[in-house]
C-alpha cells in the first residue's frame, strides 16, 4: 500500500519550511533526502557497535563487519547480482566510473583502442575516458540522440570496429529522463564481443534493475542518491571482468600477503576495496534499500511516472514553454525553459517559493551543446513526492512568468 502521508513521515526534512513556505523539494537527481530508519541505524551503529571491520578478532569488529557484509548482500538482492563477489563499494557512482575507466585501460586497452560513450552523458562518464585518452591514447566515440532525446542505435552501430573495447552508458539521463534500452545495447555490444558498463546513479532509485535480466558486465549508483547515506556507491562487475582487472588502488584490506618483495591481492570483491571502508554508510545503504525493497520498486516506479507524466501535461499547458526530453521511454525528470527567461532567474525565484529545482547545465555540457543552450530548470521526482507539489511547481512558475 503506497501511503504519501505515512511515507512522508518517514522524511522529518519534507515537513521543514524555506522562507517561512512548506519546502517542495524536487531535486532529487541531485540527491535524495533520508528516511529516519537510515539515520537511526547509522547512529545507532556508532553508539554501540563501532570498530574497524574485516580486522578485530573482538566482539564488536566481528559484529561490524557482519553488519557491513550483510550490506553486501543486500545490494546484492537488490539488483539481483550473481554472487556478492561482484559487489565492489566505493564512494559513489563517479569513483565507480574512474575505477573501471583506470583498471580496464591499464589492463586490457592499448594506444588506439576506443571507447563508445553517449551524447547524453553526465561529466563523470567522459572526463575519466578523457584523462584515460590522455595518459594512454585511447580513443573516444560518442552515440548520438534525436530531438526526442533518444539514442540513435543505427548510429551506435556504425561506431563499432575492431578496435571497439567498451561501451560506457547510461541508464538514465540525468537531464532528459530518457531510459535507454540496455538490454538492447548490451546485446548489440556483445554481438561484437565488447562489455558495457551502465552509469545507473539515475536508474537504481526509481525503478527494479537486475544485473541479471540487462546482462551489462559494469554498473554503478550512488548511494546518496537512493535514500542512503553519501560517501558509498556501489559498483557492479561480473565475476570474469572483476578477475582480469588490476586494483584500483593500494592499501590495507585489499590484500592477501605483503612483503617488499611480492605483494598478492585479496579475492573479490577486496581486492578493489582499499582502505577502511564507510563501513558505516554502508549499512545506512541496506537499510535504504531495504525501504526501497518494503514499498516496492514497481509502486515507486507507478508514483513517479505519474507524477512525471502530470508534470509534463501541465507544462505543456503553460505558454512559450520549452520541454528537454520527450522520449518515449522517460523517467521522474522534466527540464524545461520558459520563453527567454533564464534559467537561474528561473531557480532562484522558484527558490524564494520554497520551490527546490536544479539549474545550470547539469554537469552534461555536451549535451547542452547538442540541445543549443546554457542550461535549463530541472525538476526531478522521488518517491516522497505529491501531485500538489507539482502543482506548487506549475503556480510557481506561473508567478515567476509574470514578474518578467
Ligand atoms: N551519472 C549521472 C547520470 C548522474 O546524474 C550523477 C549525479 N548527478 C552522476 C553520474 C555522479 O554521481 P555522484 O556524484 O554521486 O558520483
Amino acid at each position: 500500500m503506497y501511503n504519501l502521508s505515512f511515507i512522508r513521515a518517514d522524511f522529518p526534512i519534507l515537513s521543514r519550511q524555506v522562507y517561512g513556505r512548506p519546502l517542495v523539494y524536487l531535486d532529487n537527481g541531485a540527491t535524495t533526502q533520508k528516511p529516519l530508519c537510515v539515520l537511526d541505524a547509522m547512529r545507532d551503529e556508532y553508539l554501540n557497535v563501532n570498530a574497524n571491520v574485516h580486522r578485530g578478532v573482538h566482539y564488536l569488529s566481528q559484529q561490524a563487519t557482519d553488519l557491513h557484509e550483510a550490506a553486501r548482500e543486500t545490494v546484492r538482492a537488490f539488483i539481483n547480482a550473481r554472487s556478492t563477489n561482484e559487489i565492489v563499494f566505493t564512494r559513489g557512482t563517479t569513483e565507480g566510473i574512474n575505477l573501471i575507466a583506470s583498471s580496464f585501460c591499464e589492463a586490457l586497452m592499448q594506444p588506439g583502442d576506443e571507447v563508445i560513450v553517449s551524447e547524453m552523458e553526465h561529466h563523470s562518464n567522459i572526463v575519466p575516458w578523457q584523462l584515460q585518452a590522455a595518459r594512454r591514447g585511447i580513443a573516444l566515440k560518442v552515440i548520438p540522440i534525436n530531438d526526442r532525446g533518444e539514442l540513435l542505435l543505427e548510429e551506435m552501430d556504425a561506431l563499432f570496429t575492431p578496435r571497439t573495447r567498451l561501451i560506457s552508458i547510461a541508464h538514465v539521463s540525468n537531464v532528459l529522463g530518457t531510459v535507454n534500452p540496455i538490454a538492447e545495447i548490451v546485446r548489440r555490444a556483445h554481438s561484437h564481443g565488447v562489455p558495457v558498463l551502465v552509469d545507473g546513479a539515475q536508474s537504481a532509485p526509481h525503478f527494479q534493475v537486475d544485473m541479471q535480466a540487462l546482462d551489462c558486465d559494469f554498473f554503478t549508483f550512488s548511494g546518496h542518491k537512493t535514500y542512503g547515506p553519501t560517501g558509498v556507491g556501489v559498483l557492479y562487475g561480473k565475476e570474469e571482468w572483476l578477475d582480469r582487472l588490476p586494483p584500483y588502488q593500494g592499501g590495507g584490506e585489499m590484500i592477501e600477503t605483503v612483503a617488499f618483495e611480492k605483494t598478492t591481492f585479496a579475492a573479490l570483491p577486496f581486492k578493489f576495496e582499499a582502505g577502511t571502508p564507510d563501513y558505516i554508510a554502508t549499512h545506512g545503504l541496506a537499510k535504504a534499500l531495504d525501504y526501497l525493497t518494503r514499498l516496492g520498486m514497481n509502486n515507486i516506479e507507478r508514483h513517479e511516472q505519474e507524477l512525471t507524466n502530470y508534470c509534463t501535461q501541465q507544462l505543456k499547458a503553460i505558454d512559450g514553454m520549452r520541454l528537454f526530453g520527450e522520449a518515449e521511454h522517460k523517467d521522474a525528470v522534466v527540464s524545461f525553459l520558459l520563453r527567454d527567461i533564464h534559467h537561474l532567474d528561473m531557480g532562484t525565484l522558484l527558490d524564494r517559493l520554497g520551490i527546490a529545482v536544479r539549474t545550470g547545465h547539469h554537469c552534461a555540457q555536451p549535451l547542452m551543446t547538442r540541445l543549443k543552450v546554457s542550461g535549463t530548470v530541472r525538476a526531478s521526482f522521488g518517491l516522497y513526492n505529491t501531485r500538489e507539489e507539482v502543482d506548487a511547481l506549475v503556480e510557481g512558475i506561473r508567478r515567476v512568468e509574470t514578474m518578467f
